[in-house]
C-alpha cells in the first residue's frame, strides 16, 4: 500500500497504482485470531470511516495487539464475527447478492464480443461492484456520495455512466446519442433497453465506450485529469477495432501485415518501419536494438537499450518490441510496422494471445502502447533482414541504460546498414 508509482511503469502497475485509494477505504484487516494486528496502528475495526481505533492510546499499551482483547474463553473469535456482522448494512448484503434479471440478459452480456476486460468491467458494473462514490457510501455512511464531478446527484453506476455532464457530453459526441433518450432506474434496465434498440455490433461499442466513459471519470476523480471526449471516443473506437482485427493502415500494404520477409524491404508508403532485436551480451546482461527507418529507406532512429538482467528469449524479445515501440513513440511516429525475427512473439500479439505469465503480462504492455499509434502491424522478418537492429542488440561499449541516435548513425552500425538497409 505504500508502493510508489516509479518513473516508468507498466500500464498493469499504473493500473493497480491508481485503484490503490479504492483498496485503501475498503481494505480492513480480518481479525483472525488478531495475534498480528495493533490495536492502534491497523485498521480493523468494520463499518467505521477510518476502520482505527481513534479513542487516545495509553502510554503501556502502544504495541498492544488486538488478540489481547479477546478473551478466547467466553467470547472468542466469534464475537467478533457476529459484531462483524452487525455493523455491516443491509446496502452491502444487497449489493452481494445478484441482481434478478433475465437470463437473456446476461447471455446477451456475455456472448458480446469485446475486449475480456471490457466484459469484466461490465459484468460488475450491472452488479454496482465499480467503485461509484455511491457504492462506496453504501459501505462508509460518512463518505459523501454525490457527485464530484457535476456535483448534481449522488454518484450511482447509471449516473457516472450516463446522467454525469462528463458522460453526457461523450454520448453526445457519439453515433449513439440515442442512448440518452428516456430514464432508467438502473444499469441494467438502461442496457436492456439499448440491447432491443442497437443491432449487436452497436451494442458492443456501446458497452466498450461505457468502460472507456468509466476510465475518463477515473482520470477526472483521481487524478484532476479531463479528457476530451473526442478522444475517449477515439480510444472506445480503437478497442473495438482492434478486437475485430481491422488493421487502420493508411497507404497501401497487405492487410493482414504478413510481410515475412527473408530480407530487409522499406516500409508501404506513409509508414515508418522499426526493426527491433534482442542478444545477449555474455553474461552480463541484455541488450535490445532498434531502428526506425523511414518510408524512403532512410534511417531516422538508432537506440541501444542495454540491461543487467539476463531474460529467457522469448521474454528479451517480448521486451524488444516494447521497446522499440516506446522509441517509435518518442520519435513521433503514428503508423508503424514493427518488425522482430521472433516468430512466437509475432505470432502471439496477431493472435492477441491471453495470459498471465510474465510474457503475457509483457505483450499487454505492448497492446497498451499500441493504442498511441494510429496504426501498428506485427511482423516477422527473418534474422538476415534484421541485421541492423541485431548490430544495435549487441552494441558496445556496453552501457546499462538508453542511447538514442537521432537522424546519424551509429559509427559501428553504418556499415552494416549500408548493406541491409539504404536503398
Ligand atoms: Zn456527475
Amino acid at each position: 500500500m505504500d508502493s510508489q508509482l516509479g518513473t516508468s511503469p507498466s500500464y498493469t502497475w499504473r493500473g493497480i497504482w491508481e485503484s490503490k485509494w479504492v483498496l485503501r477505504r475498503g481494505i480492513c484487516w480480518r481479525v483472525g485470531n488478531g495475534a498480528n494486528i495493533g490495536v492502534w496502528d491497523d485498521s480493523w475495526i468494520p463499518g467505521t470511516q477510518s476502520r482505527r481505533l481513534l479513542s487516545p492510546r495509553g502510554i503501556n499499551d502502544a504495541q498492544m495487539k488486538v488478540n489481547e482483547l479477546i478473551n478466547s474463553e467466553t467470547y472468542g473469535v466469534y464475537s467478533f464475527r457476529s459484531a462483524y456482522r452487525a455493523l455491516i448494512n443491509d446496502e452491502w448484503l444487497k449489493e452481494e447478492e445478484a441482481p434478478s434479471m433475465v437470463n437473456n440478459f446476461w447471455g446477451k452480456i456475455l456472448s458480446l464480443h469485446v475486449l475480456p476486460r471490457v466484459k469484466i468491467f461490465a459484468w460488475r458494473a450491472c452488479q454496482n461492484a465499480i467503485p461509484t462514490l455511491r457504492g462506496i457510501n453504501s459501505r462508509i455512511q460518512t463518505f459523501d456520495a454525490t457527485c464530484c464531478i457535476c456535483g448534481r446527484e449522488n454518484e450511482t453506476t447509471i449516473h457516472a455512466l450516463r446522467e454525469c455532464n462528463l458522460a453526457r457530453e461523450i454520448w453526445l459526441c457519439s453515433t449513439f446519442s440515442k442512448v440518452l433518450e428516456g430514464s432508467f432506474a438502473s444499469l441494467i434496465d438502461w442496457w436492456e433497453w439499448c440491447i432491443k434498440e442497437f443491432e449487436e455490433h452497436e451494442v458492443e461499442e456501446i458497452i466498450t465506450l461505457s468502460w472507456a466513459i468509466w476510465n475518463a471519470r477515473n482520470k477526472a476523480v483521481l487524478l484532476g485529469e479531463k479528457l476530451e471526449p473526442s478522444s475517449v471516443l477515439s480510444y472506445a473506437r480503437k478497442v473495438c477495432e482492434e478486437l475485430r482485427g481491422v488493421e487502420m493502415k493508411k497507404g497501401g500494404g497487405r492487410a493482414d501485415g504478413r510481410t515475412d520477409a527473408a530480407g530487409w524491404k522499406p516500409p508501404d508508403t506513409g509508414l515508418a518501419k522499426v526493426n527491433v532485436d534482442a542478444g545477449l551480451l555474455g553474461e552480463v546482461g541484455s541488450g535490445i536494438g532498434v531502428v526506425c527507418i523511414d518510408d524512403r529507406g532512410e534511417i531516422t532512429c538508432c537506440a541501444a537499450v542495454q540491461f543487467a538482467e539476463i531474460w529467457d528469449t522469448k521474454i528479451a524479445e517480448a521486451k524488444a518490441v516494447f521497446w522499440g515501440m516506446k522509441v517509435a513513440l518518442e520519435t513521433g511516429l503514428s503508423d508503424i510496422v514493427i518488425e522482430s525475427d521472433c516468430l512466437q512473439v509475432v505470432d502471439a500479439l496477431r493472435n492477441k494471445i491471453q495470459g498471465t505469465s510474465h510474457f503475457h503480462l509483457i505483450l499487454d504492455d505492448i497492446v497498451a502502447l499500441a493504442f498511441n499509434f494510429s496504426s501498428v502491424v506485427w511482423s516477422f522478418v527473418k534474422h538476415g533482414g534484421n541485421k541492423v537492429a541485431h548490430e544495435l542488440a549487441h552494441y558496445q561499449p556496453w552501457d546499462v541504460g538508453k542511447r538514442v541516435w537521432r537522424n546519424v548513425i551509429p559509427p559501428r552500425i553504418s556499415a552494416v546498414a549500408a548493406n541491409d538497409i539504404l536503398v
